[in-house]
């Protein structure tokens, strides 16, 4: 049976990427060896990285003066080596969801954290906004989280403020084109959007980092791996040359103006079911909802239907739509390699269980 895959991250990749990444692993450039085996130090996995960050400088329009570097330990590692290279004194915090609130906690071990706005006593349900005037103009930086893939909420522009701006795009990164130089830093785990698990990707600003705010460990200095090309320790080689892949796709499916489009598409079609399927409803305010993860429960009065319907659709090849534990009911991820294909699926699905109720 064929399967479609929501699940939130590790998720879906285009079938192509696997692939091309599965066939290098067997057997790198027709070295013999598999992409498991090489030294990072060779002249064709250098390419792979020197390709990888020009196409991410491509594809995102980052503008000069700025760095990439693809880095481990998550995005959950930045929420602490940010503050760790920017936080001076008092940073702002949007406190938009758990991952948001991990963030807050990591930046309390280097100084001052102001939550200039939160959506925590709604239980996420919206995406704060009007905050920018709070913004107290001697912080060192606001952070935000983009989309806040627990909770299907998601700011999809780039905030006007007048502190330098720190973002979290773990789950929306690459699906839509950015003003880049609006940002200080932008990170996020590869394992949505862009790659499979183990590589974290940061854009850095080159002239906010050299205030060099305090003396780090060498694993933390940004510094480090921006002057050895992401090379100061062995990089996480499969899931880089993954997204090398990943990155060549989306160039031949148009860039983010198409990704940007096609998540549009997705997302339209889905929140439309959700809308108009008398046994569901929707989790988020309608003006916040993310096109990313779209959250929805059984509407009052069908509570007891949940179970039914997640066997229901396993057994038509719908993987991966549990919610969160946080939230409850379903999550459909549709990050950029879901296909209308899998959404209309999950549509079908939902009419079909309708029509048995
Ligand atoms: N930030 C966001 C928005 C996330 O969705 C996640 C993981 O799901 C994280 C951070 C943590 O990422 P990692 O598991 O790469 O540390």
């Amino acid at each position: 049976m064929k399967k479609y895959n929501f699940n939130a991250g590790p998720s879906m990749l285009p079938r192509e990427v696997v692939e091309n990444t599965a066939k290098q692993i067997l057997d790198f450039n027709g070295s013999g060896l598999s992409l498991m085996e090489i030294s990072h130090r060779t002249k064709d996995f250098q390419s792979v990285v020197d390709e990888s960050v020009d196409l991410f400088k491509e594809l995102l329009s980052i503008p000069e003066g700025y760095s990439v570097v693809f880095l481990g330990g998550g995005a959950s590692l930045q929420f602490m080596q940010i503050p760790a290279n920017f936080l001076i004194k008092k940073a702002a915090y949007v406190n938009s969801g758990v991952w948001a609130k991990k963030a807050m906690k990591e930046a309390k071990f280097f100084g001052e954290v102001v939550e200039v706005a939160s959506s925590a006593a709604s239980n996420y349900t919206y995406y704060p906004k009007n905050f920018e005037s709070n913004v107290p103009s001697d912080v060192d930086y606001l952070h935000i989280t983009t989309n806040n893939t627990i909770y299907g909420t998601e700011y999809r522009g780039d905030f006007d403020v007048k502190v330098p701006l720190i973002a979290d795009m773990s789950s929306d990164i690459m699906s839509r084109p950015v003003d880049v130089k609006k940002y200080d830093a932008i990170y996020a785990g590869a394992q949505k959007n862009i790659a499979m698990a183990g590589v974290t990707v940061v854009i850095l600003k080159d002239e906010a980092l050299e205030k060099r705010v305090r003396e780090l460990p060498t694993m933390i200095d940004y510094h480090t791996h921006i002057d050895k090309g992401s090379m100061f320790n062995t990089p996480p080689v499969v899931p880089i040359y993954s997204m090398l892949e990943n990155l060549r796709w989306l160039k031949e499916h148009g860039g983010l103006e198409a990704a940007d489009k096609r998540a549009h598409e997705r997302a339209d079609a889905l929140y439309s079911e959700i809308d108009r399927n008398k046994l569901f409803k929707g989790t988020v305010e309608v003006d916040s909802r993310s096109l990313m993860n779209i959250c929805f429960v059984m509407n009052s009065g069908y509570e007891e239907l949940e179970k039914a319907f997640l066997d229901f659709a396993v057994e038509r090849g719908i993987v991966g739509i549990k919610g969160h534990r946080s939230v409850g009911g379903f999550r459909a991820s549709c990050y950029n390699a879901q296909t209308m294909e899998g959404v209309n699926a999950l549509i079908e699905t939902m009419k079909a269980f309708e029509a048995k109720h």
